[in-house]
């Protein structure tokens, strides 16, 4: 069994001080993440942290020091981003429905790339453009109809899914944007899901964007990058095992798979790879509702701090901190507070026998975990600490 150093009993002591629920960051972990990252991308690859997973500032200071990018989906992430010092020049800025104040702000601040996700798009785009007299630096976000194997509510990537434009409307996006004067094409981008697993899928990208690629160069338009979007997958079942992903594994993949020109950059968007296992949801335990046939362990965190395991059947390991070194005989359905049969983190969850005041770790919490609580139940908006 691994267990993580971050849970010493000098570090559960320090847990134990503060109120629950919160969220703990691992600094120590986030900057060896960033570093493995950092070198596995070398100079030929340029990432984008996605903010969406976590925009909390100073976790972004972290990801900014490192030299990453940033890769936003809402007109308030592009102010994080520039607000937390990301170069403009570094922010991309994807989203199939950008509202025109979103686009404003985004013109106005001279970001690298919008990634346009329809023809309807690239006419906006355009027209606010002119208005400022700019020129717009547009990426096509294609939609390669590859199958990303992963919960269909993270599957972005097939026919069926509302992003991206598709292989049927190239030709007509060519004749759209022939008659543009403010936007210019830089780039293509694809991101077909998230919590990809299986390296096999980004292969089968690799193909289909090799084909697209050069379908585009052939048409004479000067497709200057190739950005591959994120989804790289993490381990939940075991997140001190593999705390930090395979980068170079990953980055091998498109090493061998990925034919771009010479002169063509390669871009990636990565959230969750980068953040997911830095953060644990620390949570106390209220009561031990004993049934007949099932053991409900009652937490003071619910569906509200973390949604994951609600909104699409998430896992999280789930650890009693206070006993972290005590052998697990005893099954609880773990839940949360709130008004709701889905408010489950876990089901027959093995742990040992535990009690009120138990101090529980929900563990790999650091991506769409803070970034998506909120206040149902008028609960307190869950607080975050960094160690
Ligand atoms: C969410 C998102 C990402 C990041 O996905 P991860 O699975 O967290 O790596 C990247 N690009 C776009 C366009 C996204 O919407």
């Amino acid at each position: 069994m691994h267990k993580s150093d971050f849970f010493s009993p000098a570090r559960v002591n320090q847990l134990q001080q503060i109120e629950t629920p919160y969220y703990a960051y691992d600094l120590a972990l986030l900057n060896e993440t960033l570093s493995q990252l950092k070198n596995a991308a070398g100079s030929k690859y340029h990432v984008h942290y996605a903010l969406k997973a976590n925009a909390h500032p100073q976790l972004l200071n972290k990801i900014l020091a490192a030299g990453f990018g940033a890769d936003c989906v809402s007109g308030n992430e592009v102010q994080r981003a520039i607000d937390c010092g990301f170069k403009n020049s570094s922010i991309v800025f994807a989203g199939v429905g950008k509202s025109d104040k979103e686009i404003h702000l985004a013109l106005d601040a001279d970001i690298f790339c919008f990634n346009v996700e329809s023809i309807a798009e690239l006419n906006v785009i355009d027209a606010l453009a002119e208005q400022k007299n700019k020129i717009a630096n547009i990426a096509l976000r294609i939609n390669p109809n590859v199958d990303a194997y992963t919960h269909k509510y993270i599957t972005t990537g097939l026919e069926e899914n509302k992003f991206g434009i598709n292989p049927y409307e190239f030709e007509e996006v060519i004749a759209v944007l022939d008659g543009l004067k403010h936007v210019q094409l830089i780039g293509l981008h694809f991101h077909i899901g998230s919590q990809i697993k299986d390296l096999n899928v980004f292969k089968n990208l690799c193909l289909k964007v090799n084909d697209i690629n050069r379908w585009f160069l052939q048409k004479g338009l000067k497709i200057q990058h190739l950005n591959l979007g994120g989804g790289l997958g993490i381990d939940y079942a075991e997140p001190d095992k593999n705390a930090i992903v395979d980068f170079n594994s990953f980055f091998r993949l498109f090493d061998d798979f990925l034919k771009a020109e010479k002169s063509q950059q390669i871009h990636f968007e990565l959230g969750r790879a980068i953040i997911a296992q830095c953060g644990h949801l620390v949570s106390r335990v209220l009561y031990i509702k004993n049934g007949i046939n099932t053991n409900f362990m009652i937490l003071d965190a619910g569906m509200t701090e973390l949604i994951r395991p609600a909104l699409y059947q998430a896992f999280h390991k789930i650890e009693n901190i206070s006993r972290y070194q005590a052998t697990a005989g005893t099954k609880y359905d773990v839940v949360g507070p709130i008004c709701e049969s889905s408010d489950c983190f876990g089901k027959s969850v093995l742990l040992p026998f535990s009690e009120r005041g138990d101090l529980i770790a929900i563990r790999s919490a650091g991506a769409y975990g803070e970034v998506m609580s909120n206040r149902y139940n008028l609960r307190d908006q869950v607080q975050s600490h960094f160690f």
